[in-house]
């Protein structure tokens, strides 16, 4: 019997890239986004329009996947925004603020609480919160953007020890600078980081990356541990003298 994963945010970018390295590795796949997936997505996995901030799109989006494949084996939180402006701390809008909370982190953790619900019943599953460098990164011209995956990043620990007695682990990957449309934007901004030097491996991060650590942490190769944190960064992490 194949795994089942629901990936939220699996259109483009990061999410897609999981969704594709899943599949490849014989998992049924359910994705989400805002709006509609392309027709390859639709021919390769249930792709479920659904707004990470809605509840009621999330309760549909756990019902259709477990309607097609009767079971959720990995529930992956990928979707994620950024600021629609990149505002000064100072300045930023309290709607900004307000729209990121709801999509980066209270949408994952009601998600994340339906999911686990089901998950015990089932008597497995793997949780996998896909933060980023910013939830310990200052940037002071997208504080909103920090504080949600600060925020998913205690989530994380919190459900990796709610849920413990289960046997679910629950992990969180950090990604590094990734190209996808999200950092499409900027690039020439990074482009310049990397050629120097800001990560030890010189290079831009791709989808693929962030799909090889969810595909090794859904092996259940790591029993002993849960709330690890899996940087996939290129090292971006590691302080330097
Ligand atoms: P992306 O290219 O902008 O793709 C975002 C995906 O999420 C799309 O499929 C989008 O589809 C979906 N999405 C957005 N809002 C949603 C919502 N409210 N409900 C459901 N789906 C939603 O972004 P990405 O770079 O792949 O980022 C994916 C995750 O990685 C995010 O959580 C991001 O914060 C994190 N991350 C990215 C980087 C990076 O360098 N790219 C680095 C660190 C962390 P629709 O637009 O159709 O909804």
């Amino acid at each position: 019997m194949s795994k089942v994963a629901l990936i939220t945010g699996g259109s483009r970018g990061i999410g897609r890239g999981i969704a594709e390295y899943l599949h490849e590795k014989g998992f049924s796949v359910a994705i989400t986004s805002r709006r509609e997936a392309d027709e390859d997505a639709q021919g390769k996995f249930l792709c479920i329009v659904a707004d990470n901030a809605s509840a009621e799109a999330r309760q549909r989006a756990v019902d259709e996947t477990l309607a097609r494949f009767g079971r959720i084996d990995i529930l992956v939180n990928n979707a994620g925004i950024a600021p629609r402006v990149r505002a000064d701390l100072l300045d930023m809008g309290e709607d900004s603020m307000h729209e990121l909370l709801d999509v980066n982190l209270v949408g994952p953790f009601f998600l994340t609480q339906l999911v686990a619900r089901h998950m015990i019943q089932q008597g497995s599953g793997t949780i996998i919160n896909i933060t980023s460098m910013s939830a310990n990164v200052v940037s002071v011209n997208r504080g909103e953007y920090c504080v949600s995956k600060a925020g998913l990043s205690m989530m994380t620990q919190l459900f990796a020890v709610r849920l413990a007695e289960y046997g679910i682990p629950v992990y969180e990957i950090r990604p590094g600078i990734i190209a996808t449309d999200m950092t499409s934007k900027v690039k020439d901004k990074y482009d310049a980081l990397i050629e120097g030097g800001i990560t030890p491996i010189k290079r831009w991060g791709y989808p693929e990356d962030i799909a090889k650590a969810v595909y090794a942490l859904s092996q259940d190769l790591l029993p002993f541990s849960t709330g690890e944190i899996i940087n996939v960064d290129g090292g971006f992490h590691l302080q330097r003298l």
